[in-house]
C-alpha cells in the first residue's frame, strides 16, 4: 500500500537521503524529503498555472531547475 510505504521508509525516494519530515511528490508517487518537495516548489513556480497540470504526471518536467536554485540560494 502506498499510504503503509509513505509511513514506513526511511530515506527520500529522491536523493536517498534520511527522512525526518516527508511528503509526497506533487509529480509522482514518491515519498520525498522537505528539501526536494522545495525543488519541486521552484519546479511548479515555473510552470503555466503553477504546475496545476502536471499534479501526478508521472515525471519531473524539464525545466533548468540547477540554475534556479543556484540563483535562489546565491548570497
Ligand atoms: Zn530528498
Amino acid at each position: 500500500m502506498m499510504e503503509d510505504k509513505f509511513f514506513t521508509q526511511s530515506n527520500c525516494d529522491r536523493c536517498n537521503q534520511e527522512l525526518k519530515e516527508r511528503t509526497m511528490s506533487w509529480f509522482n508517487n514518491e515519498t520525498i524529503c522537505m528539501e526536494c518537495s522545495e525543488k519541486e516548489k521552484r519546479i511548479k513556480e515555473k510552470l503555466p498555472n503553477y504546475g496545476k497540470d502536471f499534479e501526478g504526471c508521472g515525471y519531473l518536467p524539464i525545466i533548468d531547475i540547477e540554475s534556479i536554485i543556484s540563483k535562489t540560494y546565491k548570497g
